[in-house]
């Protein structure tokens, strides 16, 4: 478990240099507080089961694993990740609870590019981005057009993928890919070197 999540910490740190310089030349940013990436439902944010054990371990640490497990199932796919923190005064407006860990597709989502069939890199900018700073983003893509580099989704999703094909080889709704980490992280606890010193962890969740 220590080799992946050392693995996959690697590939975010390299990964969120490359978005900073982008960020930096591009001056594309989100809107303050915006939450409205996550309020979509968990199965339009898909992900492997290698990006959801880190925080499955933390939550094993802190003792919250059962729980939102719990959570997770109840969300399933159809609600919001069960990371989203909405602030009172308006449920677009929210932070990620899990933010350091959060995985690959959050991190890229509006600060990465695709190619179209001609090759082109396309940026991805969400629909606030281009409604809140569309000269931001037109110039943006004009910088792209001219060589500005951009992370490629297609390219660190196999980069991904080349930490551990077994862990990464089904994509699936954030809550329920988080589901299957618990249970992965559960059958493993105390079998690595990496068992945490405040103990074992609850009572490990029956898969569904
Ligand atoms: S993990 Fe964080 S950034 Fe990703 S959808 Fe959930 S709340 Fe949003």
């Amino acid at each position: 478990m220590v080799q992946v999540v050392d693995s996959l910490f690697s590939l975010y740190q390299e990964l969120d240099q490359e978005i900073a310089q982008f960020k930096a030349h591009s001056g594309l940013n989100c809107r303050e507080s915006c939450g409205l990436c996550c309020l979509r439902p968990s199965e339009e944010i898909l992900c492997t089961l290698l990006e959801l054990i880190p925080v499955a371990r933390d939550l094993f640490q802190e003792g919250l694993a059962s729980l939102v497990w719990e959570q997770a199932q109840k969300a399933g796919g159809e609600s919001r990740c069960v990371f989203y923190e909405p602030q009172p005064e308006s449920p677009f407006a929210g932070r990620c609870g899990r933010y350091t860990v959060r995985p690959l597709l959050c991190r890229l989502f509006g600060f990465s590019g695709f190619r179209d069939k001609r090759s082109r890199v396309l940026l991805t900018a969400s629909r606030v981005m281009k409604e809140d700073f569309p000269e931001v983003v037109k110039k943006a893509q004009e910088s792209m057009d001219e060589g500005l580099a951009i992370p490629l989704s297609s390219d660190w999703a196999t980069r991904l993928a080349g930490i551990d094909p077994s862990l990464t080889q089904e994509r699936m709704p954030l809550n329920v890919a988080l589901m299957r980490a618990i249970e992965w992280v559960a059958l493993r606890w105390g079998r690595d070197d990496d068992t945490p010193p405040n103990g074992p962890p609850r009572v490990p969740p029956q898969a569904a």
